[in-house]
């Protein structure tokens, strides 16, 4: 058993190499940039008025002014400002030359058709300048960053209409139990619902990932084997749960011994997650052994193999970890393993463990904020401490 610092280097340590795709930019959310994306233009692009108002010279601000013309968002002004003149502008409009200030609408008396008066103390000069956001040739966006819709806007603005990222890595999901049926199914006596399989083909739909999902293994040796050759030749990482542990029926270990894979490890000092198998195919693919119990299942996605999905899209993943205060005294016998628990947030701001029998309690999740840990070899944490919370 080696512990989860030490399993997450193992992982992290595997050579990927990524390749890269254009796509349209619509589908890019959630990729990782292949390229820096490099600006092709000033943003704004020109003076840009920020507000519905007149463009005039400060300095003319105490005296009427003449509209010389309306200029809407788009068109291109007509007049230089002079002395005691002005233009009516549109939000996003071009400024026109002369012009240092736009006083807004709302700081204005209409005098006549074509004659207007500044009626507040003082303006700022509401103008964007050119060049203020982004400069042409400025890395906006650089290689490696996993894209979000804030980034789509940037990528957009600067001309990205087909964005080059990494390719999705490919993975194969295949559940085993004969106890289990899938989710449409009433269990007869003695089953239970296909849970894992959904949550994890969700998590990787949240990474956008390609994932695939090759059904329930029967607890029998042949048949997982036959599935486990199947997912391996067209797949990059496949994600097996359940059969991993120490039971009569847990081939797992021996079917992928079988099927060419090499093991890093068999199982990591944690709680939930114990039994977590991590292992390479010398075609160069990966296969994670993951706990049966859906919530064992759930954090070792999200704590051992989005990493590694991440670095074969060519993104370092850094998870927000949070330093919060601890709503009550926690307390466990053991301390043998690195524990991670359900919390929400109280309205405190504080980190309240939710109501937990174990790995089986599926449900435990549904109003967790996070998963707290608990450092091998504490046992007792005060109300107030502070405790590290991963979001999920
Ligand atoms: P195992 O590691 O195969 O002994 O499974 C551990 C526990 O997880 C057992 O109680 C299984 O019934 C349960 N389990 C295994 N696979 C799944 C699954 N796909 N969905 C829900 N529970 C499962
Ligand atoms: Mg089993």
């Amino acid at each position: 058993m080696i512990e989860f610092e030490e399993a997450l280097k193992i992982i992290l340590s595997r050579e990927v190499f990524p390749e890269a795709e254009e796509v349209e930019l619509s589908c890019s959310i959630n990729r990782v940039l292949a390229q820096d994306a490099v600006s092709d233009m000033d943003m704004p692009p020109f003076n840009k008025s920020a507000v519905d108002g007149y463009a005039c010279r400060r300095s003319d601000l105490a005296d009427e002014l003449k509209v010389l013309e309306i200029i809407p968002a788009g068109q291109i002004p007509q007049f230089r400002i002079k002395e005691n003149e002005c233009s009516k502008v549109m939000t996003g409009a071009m400024v026109p030359e002369g012009a240092d200030c736009i006083i807004m609408i709302e700081d204005v008396e209409v005098l006549s058709s074509d004659k207007i008066k500044f009626t507040a103390e003082k303006t700022s000069d509401n103008i964007c300048y050119t060049g203020e956001d982004i400069r042409l040739g400025d890395v906006v966006l650089k290689k490696g960053l996993l894209i979000k819709p804030q980034h789509i806007a940037v990528l957009a603005s600067v001309g990205y209409s087909r964005p080059k990222v990494y390719r999705k890595p490919k993975v194969n999901i295949i559940t085993t139990g004969d106890e289990l049926v899938e989710p449409h199914q009433k269990p007869d006596v003695g089953k239970i619902r296909n849970s894992n399989a959904w949550q994890l083909i969700a998590q990787c739909e949240a990474m956008n990932v390609s994932v695939d999902y090759s059904g329930i293994a029967p607890d029998s040796k042949e048949e997982t084997l036959v599935m486990i050759r199947k997912a391996l030749a067209d797949n990059d990482v496949i994600l097996i749960t359940g059969g991993v542990s120490m039971g009569d029926y847990d081939y797992v270990p021996d079917v992928l011994l079988e099927a060419g894979f090499t093991f890093y490890f068999k199982s990591v000092a944690m709680q939930p997650g114990r039994p977590t198998l991590f292992s390479s195919h010398k075609s160069g693919k990966f296969c994670f052994g993951l706990p049966g119990n859906p919530v064992s299942s759930f954090n070792q996605f999200e704590l051992l193999v989005k990493p590694l999905l991440y670095k074969m899209m060519g993104h370092v993943y850094k998870p927000v970890v949070l330093h919060l205060p601890l709503a009550k005294d926690f307390h466990r016998k053991k301390s043998k393993r690195l524990n991670f628990i359900p919390v929400l947030l109280n309205p405190e701001g504080e980190a309240l463990p939710v109501e937990y029998h174990g790995s089986a309690h599926i449900n435990s999740l549904n109003d967790a904020y996070g998963l707290m840990s608990i450092p091998i070899g504490t046992t007792e944490i005060k109300k107030g401490d502070i405790v590290n919370v991963r979001p999920v």
